[in-house]
């Protein structure tokens, strides 16, 4: 098995080190594997604030960690050759929120596919170049004679956020990292967009770091799941686990506030806040004790470690450590 794209007990504190008061965790021990021959789709939930985003960027590079290490194909970032540093870009792609954030409006659309083609010199030529456009067009479900000519507000939404996936795919990436990929795009659309995510898993091989704030689409597109809550992995698990039986008290509130048909069921979380990180002097004990229902004695002065609680999944809580419970 080779492994492509690796966090290794991730951190990224900001503000200072981990022994300045003042600092804020915003990932705390993050791990995570992208292996090439087992192309999975791993979604990272929780409010904002949570440090899903911090996350997505360590693992696309642009944030460097203040511990741990991301390593590409066994080598950590940093130490990479020019390159490998090359083969990193091509290889791990992002999908941004919001795609209006990436298009020049005086460019026609066709300018954002053709720039990745150039730089990586993709083409020997016109009609090569023009070649690979139409098939990564039509791989993301547009037809090129649609879209091609037209300037980014001719189109809409989801049309835009499929041609970021096409340009993602330029490429030949190995791992896709999508951050909120559909939350500016009209429900009606958002299908659309995650239907392709979910074909080129399958179709292509390609892995997929699915950051959201939404539990319904992780649970449409996902394999494994990682609930993050104040920088912390709290639940990690087969998505069918996590969603159906959630066992930490924060993925049941989350599950618990996806909305329902019923028109009496409010969607709220239960004691709402966001979960902007942690600062250093919060950090002993479980990040979630001030909401918990279930909060005990132990959970503010012993921090709980992540446990294997059954096969497939892992928990952050003292509800599941036996040594914990037994000395209540
Ligand atoms: Fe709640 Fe304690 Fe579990 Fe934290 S460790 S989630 S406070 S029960």
């Amino acid at each position: 098995m080779s492994t492509i794209l690796e966090a290794i007990h991730a951190n990224k504190v900001f503000g200072g080190g981990l022994l300045d008061r003042s600092a804020t965790v915003a990932v705390e021990d993050f791990s995570l594997a992208f292996v090439e021959e087992k192309p999975t789709i791993t979604a990272v939930v929780g409010e904002s604030g949570s440090g899903k985003t911090t996350v997505a960027r360590l693992m696309l590079g642009f944030e460097a960690p203040t511990g741990g290490e991301i390593q590409y194909r066994g080598k950590s970032l940093p130490s990479l050759s020019a390159g490998e540093w090359r083969a990193f870009r091509s290889d791990v792609q992002a999908v941004f929120q919001d795609p209006f954030q990436v298009y020049n409006p005086f460019y026609r659309i066709d300018h954002v596919l053709k720039v990745p083609i150039q730089r990586f010199g993709l083409a020997r030529s016109n009609k090569e170049r023009n070649g690979l456009i139409e098939r990564v067009l039509t791989t993301v479900g547009l037809q090129p004679a649609e879209v091609l000519g037209r300037h980014p507000h001719q189109l809409s939404g989801g049309q835009r956020q499929r041609i970021m996936v096409a340009r993602a795919l330029v490429v030949n990436p190995k791992v896709i990292i999508a951050d909120e990929p559909v939350s500016m795009i009209d429900a009606s659309l958002r299908a659309t967009v995650l239907t392709t995510l979910r074909k080129l898993n399958r179709e292509q091989g390609i892995s997929i770091l699915y950051i959201t704030h939404d539990l319904a689409t992780a649970y449409q597109i996902s394999d494994q799941i990682i609930v993050l809550y104040a920088g912390k992995v709290v639940e990690i698990g087969a998505v069918e686990k996590v969603i159906q039986q959630p066992k930490h008290p924060y993925s049941q509130l989350l599950v618990n506030a996806v909305p329902q048909p019923n028109p009496d069921h409010k969607w709220q979380l239960v004691g709402e806040h966001t979960a902007g990180g942690h600062v250093v002097t919060d950090r002993v004990g479980c990040p979630f004790a001030a909401r918990c229902p279930q909060v005990m004695e132990h959970c503010t002065d012993k921090t709980p470690a992540l446990l294997e609680t059954d096969s497939d999944r892992s928990v952050a809580c003292h509800l599941y450590d036996e040594a914990v419970v037994a000395a209540r």
